[in-house]
């Protein structure tokens, strides 16, 4: 069984759960530059109602924590593209999780331009939360040059609907495309934010096979991002998400076979652990200071949240090593009185950062 996403809310520690159901791309009749659909989902195969109580079945049984939130979601193609009995279908098929309590919303994904007052009805209807639409960018240029098939206007248009329905809206973007820049994306977040999403994906193009950008990335007229400046576009989109309460739900592709074994990854950054990559950027940043000082003789512990233990000592233990540099010993260590990405130092005679 594959994992389920999971987060946790650090307010509440209530654990958060998607129950992923992959519905291949059913009915898309565009071929964004980016996307070999079936190869990025990594699932050709389209689900039975049977086939998806049972995923979502085992998934129930296998989770322990008994303060959860579950959501069962839709990925893998554009739902709402598929025609309206379908929808219904699947739909039908998980509401009595809905209604029994076992599960506490429905999310899925689609275009903006597969919204409309029918399919919001029909969506309402059965009790769907949360709409995620794939804006990928809010630039004409970058959305033009990227086959994407829609405007920036449009995804606004959307998102409007979908809020006045009164759904929770995710909005997807992702870096690095076709003629994009980091003042681009950091303006796509900025529109992103003000057209009122509660959630967002961030995800780094990568070159799959048989794409567009494959054929462009032969022909030198494509160049991914590397994976330092992914991170590093994904480190500021992150900060500017988090000041304006946009809960980041995913950075970077789920390692899907074909990409980790590299069969249908030709270039680009992917990473198994982007987030944490990301994450541990943010902590090199926050403990900074530290390393402006030289003292080879002393010992420091570092107490940070439990949360965030992993991300201050980076990945691959890459933050210590870089304080190694700087002093004698460094421990770091979780606390629980210590509260979201704040840091106590102990053992040294250097000032707290808060
Ligand atoms: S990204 Fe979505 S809309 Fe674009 S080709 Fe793939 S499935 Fe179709």
């Amino acid at each position: 069984m594959p994992l389920s996403l999971r987060l946790i809310c650090y307010r509440c520690m209530i654990k958060h759960y998607t129950i992923p159901v992959f519905i291949p791309e059913l009915a898309c009749p565009f071929r964004c530059a980016f996307c070999n659909q079936e190869k990025i989902s990594g699932h050709r195969h389209i689900p039975e109602e049977s086939e998806i109580r049972s995923i979502v079945d085992s998934y129930l049984k296998s989770f322990k924590q008994p303060e959860r939130h579950v959501e069962i979601g839709f990925f893998g193609g554009t739902f709402t593209g598929i025609p309206l009995e379908e929808q219904e279908r699947y739909l039908k098929t998980v509401v009595p999780y809905l209604k029994s309590g076992l599960i506490n919303g429905i999310r899925l994904s689609t275009r903006p331009d597969y919204i409309n007052k029918e399919v919001l009805d029909l969506l309402k209807k059965y009790g769907v939360t949360t709409i995620e639409l794939g804006a990928q960018s809010l630039d004409d240029e970058v959305l033009k040059a990227s086959y994407r098939g829609h405007t920036a206007e449009r995804v606004a248009a959307a998102s409007k609907a979908i809020l006045d329905y009164g759904f929770d809206l995710g909005l997807q973007m992702m870096i690095g495309l076709p003629g994009d820049t980091f003042e681009k994306s950091m303006t796509t977040a900025e529109k992103i934010i003000a057209l009122g999403a509660s959630n967002t994906r961030i995800y780094p193009a990568l070159v799959i096979k048989d794409t567009a950008m494959h054929r462009w990335y032969k022909q030198g007229r494509y160049h991914p991002l590397s994976l330092d400046e992914a991170v590093e576009w994904s480190k500021h989109l992150l900060l500017l998400f988090e000041k304006n309460n946009v809960a980041v739900i995913r950075m970077g592709l789920h390692p899907s076979e074909g990409l980790v074994d590299g069969s249908e990854l030709v270039a680009g950054p992917f990473h198994p652990s982007f987030r944490e990559l990301v994450l541990t950027e943010i902590w090199g940043d926050i403990l900074k200071p530290l390393t402006d000082k030289i003292a080879e003789k002393e010992n420091i512990v570092i107490k940070v949240n439990p949360s965030q233990l992993n991300y201050a000592t980076g990945y691959s233990g890459k933050n210590r090593k870089r304080l190694l540099q700087n002093f004698n010993s460094v421990k770091i260590i979780a606390s629980s009185k210590i509260m979201g990405r704040d840091f106590v130092v102990e053992h040294a005679k250097i000032s707290t950062i808060g």
